[in-house]
């Protein structure tokens, strides 16, 4: 199961667990995803701020049901 990206128009499909969001948004979004900064989650119609090591678990949960 994917679902798409909406952090920025992204639209590609991410499958949902913890590490392959991780990895996409390392590589594809540029975020440090071993770093406590907080930081706005840009998924749209998101205003969440949570900790870069936190985003992967907070879309999958959030973002992913
Ligand atoms: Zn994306
Ligand atoms: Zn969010």
């Amino acid at each position: 199961m994917s679902t798409p990206c909406f952090i920025d128009r992204c639209n590609q499909p991410i499958d949902c667990s913890r590490q392959a969001i991780s990895s996409h948004l390392k590589t594809v979004h540029q975020v440090n995803v071993d770093s406590p900064v907080v930081q706005a989650c840009q998924w749209s119609g998101c205003r969440v701020s949570v900790p870069a090591s936190s985003l992967a678990s907070h879309i999958m949960t959030v973002h992913m049901r």
